[in-house]
């Protein structure tokens, strides 16, 4: 359908979906701070507002205002990466996690007091109810999950290409901001059932870009 046989409003529509799309591309810096509306570099840090789980895009100044503060509204979160090496978890540990895909993390929420297991679907984030067992017993065989700071920081997995044979599951310490990122890339690129060739192409370069610039950590599993 061309310009011309759209009916008015999708006229009106189109013109001024362009005109967002120039001013946007022209117009730097393209977000702002949440808190104090202070322009933002693409390469910005973020906050948690612990409540509603919500992410924040913040300028410096405001992300140090809560720059490891315990009792606040918000946390920063942080921005290393680890990918776990030789984290252990056998496929049965995994299944009795109750997660419906391959993908998941894992936070430990400090208002709820307990662990939150969520996974990307087409939809966006989906909470799944953790057995406490379960996840215990994982916990007790990998030590780095004592090391998750609270709120912001998660266990990340990966176990795609494991379910289908390619590849190794992976396993890393990733900053919650990095999860919601890998959510949004699949909400906006799923398509049809299977989600189509374009996500799949998305997902394999967001764990690409995590793995290179993550610290390699491996010699603590069962420690
Ligand atoms: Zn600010
Ligand atoms: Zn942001």
């Amino acid at each position: 359908m061309n310009e011309e046989t759209l009916p008015p409003f999708e006229q009106a529509f189109g013109a001024l979906r362009q005109f967002t799309r120039t001013r946007s591309s022209e117009s730097r810096p393209l977000e702002q701070c949440e808190l104090c509306s202070a322009g933002l570099a693409q390469d910005h840090p973020h906050l948690v507002e612990l409540i509603s789980r919500q992410i924040l895009c913040a300028c410096d100044a405001c992300a140090m205002l809560f720059d490891g503060m315990e009792k606040s509204k918000y946390k920063r979160v942080p921005r290393r990466a680890q990918y776990l090496t030789d984290f252990e978890m056998t496929d049965g540990q995994w299944e009795s996690l109750l997660i419906p895909i391959n993908m998941a993390f894992f936070f430990r929420s400090s208002i709820e007091g307990r662990v939150v297991a969520l996974y990307p679907s087409p939809a966006g984030a989906v909470e799944s109810l953790l057995p406490l067992e379960a996840w215990n017993e994982i916990a007790d065989g990998n030590r780095a999950l004592s090391r998750l700071l609270p709120d912001v920081e998660t266990l990340l997995v990966n176990r795609v290409g494991h379910a289908h044979g390619l590849t190794r599951a992976e396993y890393y310490i990733a900053p919650i901001d990095e999860c919601y990122k890998l959510v949004g890339l699949i909400r906006t690129n799923w398509r049809g059932l299977s989600g189509g060739a374009d996500v799949w192409t998305e997902i394999g370069r967001f764990f690409s870009d995590l793995r290179s610039k993550a610290d390699v950590v491996s010699g603590e599993a069962n420690a």
